[in-house]
C-alpha cells in the first residue's frame, strides 16, 4: 500500500551477508546504565526483555549491538544471534515512527512501525530502534475498509442511527431509495423516513425488543421525499458501546414494492386473462367447484355454459390478431352485462367463453339467459372500419342433473355446443345423453374415412360450368363423394369438416389431386373438348408445405399442362397474409395455375384485400343467387360483385344457378360463367362425359 516494502528476508540476508562481528561488549542486556539505581534499571530491562516491542541498538557502523527477545522472534528465529549483524532497514528521522511494510519468509505482508532514536551506547553514539508489529491493527483497519464499502455499495438501503433515531450514517442506496440526499438524512431521525400509517409492526414492541439485544426483521412501510410510501423488509441490529449499552441500531432495508407488484401481477395472471379481465380457465374452474359444493348446500342448481363464436378462427386469421381481439373485447363487454353478481363469465382461451349460473331454479331460468346472450350478438361488431356479424354457439350442462364432476360437466357443455354449431351456429343446446352417441359415432364415422380411400369408396363428381358468351361447357367442378359401405353415399359437408380436424384431409387431398389428373387424360382420352378442372382445397391443405409440390408432380407425372387445372379456396385462406398458406397461393400462380375465389362474399375479406391477391376468378356465392328474382339486396350485390370482378379483370362465375330467370339476369349482367343444377347436377364421369358430348344450346 504506497509504502516501499522490505523483503524481510532482504533485511535479514542483508545481516546474513557479513560475518558476525564479535561485539563490542558481548553482552545482550543494556548495560550503560550503571549511573542509575539499580531498582529503575532492572524494571527497563524486565520492561524491554518482556516488551512484545523489538529493541535494537544500531551502532554508527550499522551494526546491531544490541537485540531483546521481541527482536529475535520478529526475525524469525532465522537469525540466532543478530548481534554483530547488519541493519539492513533505513531509519526514519529522530523520534518520527515510518511504517514498514515487510514480507516474511512464508510471503505474508508483515505490518511494522519503527521507530529510531538516537541513544548513547558505550560513550559512542548508536541508534536506538523499536520496531511494533502492527500487522493485526492493520488487518482490523483493513478490514473496518472493507465493511465500510460493502456497506457504501451495497444495493439494500443501510442506516445507522443512535438510541435516540438520530441517523448517524446512511449509505448511497438508501439515499436513492428515499430520495433525500446523505446530507439530508443525516440531519434526520430515522422517524421521519418512516411512513406513519403503522406499516407491519408495532413500535413499542419493535423498541423493547432492540433494547433487549435482538435484532428485529420485519416490514416497513417507508415514504420518500416526494411523499410516495414503499414497503420495505427491514432488518434492524442493535450494536452495543463499550460499555455494554444497546446505543447504535444498524438498519438494513430492502425495497420489495417491486415485487409485491409483480407477485400481484403473477397472481392475476394465473387467475385472469389478460386481454379481457375476465378470469380464466384455471379461476373458472375454481369457481366451478365453489360453487357446486354452494348449490349442495341450499339444494340449488348450476349451469354450466360453453361459449364458442362461430368462425372466429377465420376473423383472426382474414382480418388479423388485432381485429380478433377487438371482437373478444367487445363480446366479454356485452355479455358481462347481462350477468347477475353471482353468475361469472370466463374466457378459456380463443372465441372460447364460459359461463356459469347459480341459484338456477328452473332451467327456463337459464334459457332466457341464453337468449339474451345470444341477443347481444344482433348488433354487428365494428372492426377496423368494417361491420363484422358475428354469432356464438352454446351449449349447457345443468349440475346436478347431467353430472357432479366440474370436469364431466364441462366436458358435456362442450358437446352440447359442438352440436350447436354443428346445426348452423348462433344457437345453445342443452347436454343430453344422445350427444355421447352421436360422438361415438363420428368416432366410426373417422375409422371409416380412414379405410375408405384405400377401399376406392371415395370418388369424384364433375358439375360442368357453361361460358355464357361461346355458350360452350368450358370447365367442370370435382366434388367429393363418398360411398360409404353401409350409409351409402355420404356428402362432403358429412365428412369434410371431420377429415379436416382428425387431419384425414391430407392424405384425402393428396388423393384427389392424383385423381383429377388421372380423369382429366381420361376426359381427352373420350375426346372432350379441353376442360378446366376446378378443386376445392382446404385450408389445412394450403397450411401444408408440399401442396405445391403435389401439384406439381401430378402434373407433371400425367403430362397435363397448368391451364387444365383451377384451384378453389375460400375467402378465409385467401386472405391469411404471410405464412404457408400465401407461399403456396404465390407459387402456384407463378407456375401458371389458376386460383378461384370460392363463396365469394361469404367470408369476411375485404374487397380492396382482392386487388393484391392474384385469383383469377371468383365465384359468386349460391345464396345471393338463390335471391335472383327474389330479392333485391341480393340481386344488388350479384351485380356489384360481377361488377368488381370485371373491373379486376377476373372471371366471374355463378355457383348454385338452378333457374333460367337467374341465368339471363346473370347474362344481362355480363357475369362470365354458370354452374348450377340448371346445367346438370355434379355427374359421376361416365355420366359427365356423356352430358358434355350431348350438350347443344
Ligand atoms: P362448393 O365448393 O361451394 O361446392 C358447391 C356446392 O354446391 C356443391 O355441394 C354442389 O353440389 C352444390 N351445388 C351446385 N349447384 C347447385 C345448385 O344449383 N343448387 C344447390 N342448392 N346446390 C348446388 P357439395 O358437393 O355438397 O359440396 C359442398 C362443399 O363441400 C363444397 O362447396 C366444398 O366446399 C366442399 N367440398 C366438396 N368437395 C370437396 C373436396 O374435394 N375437397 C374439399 N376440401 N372440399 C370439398
Ligand atoms: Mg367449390
Ligand atoms: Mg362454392
Amino acid at each position: 500500500m504506497g509504502r516501499p516494502q522490505h523483503d524481510l528476508r532482504a533485511v535479514t540476508d542483508g545481516l546474513y551477508g557479513r560475518r558476525p562481528v564479535a561485539p563490542r561488549r558481548g553482552d545482550e542486556s543494556l548495560r550503560d546504565d550503571s549511573h542509575r539505581p539499580d531498582g529503575v534499571q532492572s524494571i527497563y530491562r524486565r520492561l524491554v526483555e518482556h516488551s512484545r516491542d523489538s529493541f535494537l541498538v544500531i551502532d554508527g557502523n550499522g551494526l546491531i549491538v544490541f537485540c531483546n527477545p521481541a527482536a529475535k522472534t520478529l526475525f524469525g528465529g532465522t537469525v540466532e544471534n543478530l548481534q554483530g549483524r547488519h541493519f539492513g532497514l533505513p531509519f526514519g528521522p529522530d523520534g518520527a515512527s515510518t511504517p514498514i511494510e515487510l514480507v516474511t519468509p512464508d510471503g505474508q505482508p508483515q505490518f511494522l512501525e519503527m521507530s529510531a532514536s538516537a541513544v548513547s551506547w558505550h560513550g559512542d553514539t548508536a541508534t536506538l530502534v523499536v520496531l511494533s508489529d502492527v500487522t493485526n491493527r492493520r488487518e482490523r483497519e483493513t478490514l473496518t475498509e472493507i465493511h465500510t464499502a460493502a456497506l457504501e455499495t451495497a444495493a439494500n438501503g443501510v442506516f445507522i442511527t443512535d438510541r435516540a433515531g438520530k441517523i448517524k450514517w446512511v449509505n448511497d442506496a438508501l439515499a436513492q431509495m428515499t430520495g433525500y440526499t446523505k446530507d439530508e438524512l443525516l440531519e434526520m431521525n430515522a422517524d421521519q423516513i418512516k411512513s406513519g400509517d403503522g406499516g407491519a409492526a408495532d413500535t413499542g414492541a419493535i423498541t423493547a425488543q432492540l433494547n433487549a439485544g435482538k435484532p428485529w426483521r420485519g416490514r416497513v412501510i417507508s415514504r420518500r421525499k416526494n411523499g410516495e410510501s414503499y414497503t420495505a423488509e427491514e432488518t434492524t441490529t442493535p450494536i452495543s458501546d463499550s460499555a455494554g449499552r444497546w446505543s447504535y441500531f444498524v438498519s438494513v432495508q430492502e425495497d420489495i414494492s417491486e415485487r409485491l407488484r409483480t407477485q400481484d401481477q403473477l397472481v392475476r395472471l394465473s387467475k385472469y386473462d389478460s386481454l379481457t379481465g375476465l378470469p380464466n380457465r384455471n379461476q373458472f374452474m375454481d369457481r366451478l367447484q365453489a360453487a357446486l359444493v354452494r348449490a349442495d348446500r341450499v339444494g340449488a342448481a348450476v349451469a354450466v355454459m360453453v361459449m364458442d363464436l362461430d368462425n372466429f378462427k377465420a376473423i383472426n386469421n382474414s382480418l388479423g390478431h388485432a381485429a380478433g381481439d377487438v371482437v373478444i373485447k367487445t363480446v366479454a363487454e356485452r355479455v358481462s352485462k347481462l350477468m347477475r353478481t353471482t353468475d361469472t363469465l370466463a374466457r378459456l382461451g380463443g372465441g372460447d367463453f364460459g359461463i356459469l349460473l347459480e341459484n338456477v331454479t328452473d332451467m327456463a331460468a337459464a334459457s332466457r339467459t341464453v337468449r339474451r346472450i345470444l341477443d347481444c350478438f344482433r348488433l354487428p361488431i365494428k372492426v377496423e372500419g368494417q361491420l363484422l356479424k358475428i354469432g356464438a354457439s352454446l351449449g349447457i350442462a345443468a349440475y346436478p342433473k347431467d353430472d357432479t364432476q366440474p370436469a364431466a360437466l364441462m366436458r358435456q357443455a362442450e358437446l352440447a355446443m359442438y352440436q350447436a354449431k354443428a346445426q348452423g351456429g348462433h344457437a345453445f343446446k342443452y347436454f343430453d345423453r344422445d350427444m355421447d352417441a352421436d360422438i361415438r359415432q363420428r368416432v366410426q364415422l373417422e375409422s371409416d374415412l380412414r379405410r375408405a380411400i384405400d377401399n376406392g369408396e371415395l370418388w369424384l363428381a364433375y358439375q360442368p360450368q357453361l361460358d355464357l358468351v361461346s355458350r360452350r361447357i368450358v370447365g367442370a367442378e370435382a366434388l367429393i363423394r363418398w360411398t360409404h359401405p353401409t350409409r351409402g353415399l355420404v356428402g362432403p359437408g358429412d365428412f369434410i369438416p371431420l377429415a379436416e380436424s382428425c387431419g384425414l384431409i391430407l392424405p384425402i387431398g393428396d388423393w384427389i389431386i392424383r385423381e383429377i389428373c388421372r380423369q382429366s387424360m381420361e376426359f381427352t382420352r373420350a375426346g372432350l373438348p379441353d376442360l378446366q378442372l376446378g378443386f376445392n382445397v382446404s385450408g389445412v391443405q394450403f397450411r401444408q408445405r408440399d401442396l405445391f409440390q403435389q401439384v406439381m408432380s401430378s402434373l407433371n407425372r400425367t403430362g397435363l399442362p397448368v391451364q387444365a387445372l383451377d384451384i378453389e379456396i375460400t375467402e378465409t385462406v385467401a386472405m391469411e397474409r404471410g405464412g404457408l398458406a400465401q407461399e403456396n397461393v404465390d407459387r402456384l400462380t407463378a407456375a401458371g395455375i389458376s386460383i378461384s375465389m370460392d363463396d365469394f362474399g361469404t367470408g369476411y375479406s375485404s374487397l380492396s384485400n382482392l386487388q393484391t391477391f392474384p385469383v383469377r376468378r371468383l365465384k359468386v356465392d349460391a345464396s345471393f343467387v338463390r335471391g335472383i328474382g327474389q330479392n333485391r339486396d341480393d340481386e344488388k350485390i350479384v351485380e356489384a360483385v360481377v361488377r368488381l370482378g370485371q373491373s379486376l379483370g377476373l372471371t366471374v362465375v355463378a355457383e348454385g344457378v338452378e333457374s333460367s330467370g337467374q341465368m339471363d339476369f346473370l347474362k344481362d349482367r355480363d357475369c362470365d360463367e354458370i354452374q348450377g343444377f340448371l346445367l346438370s347436377k355434379p355427374l359421376p364421369p361416365t355420366d359427365f362425359i356423356r352430358f358434355v358430348e350431348n350438350f347443344h344450346h
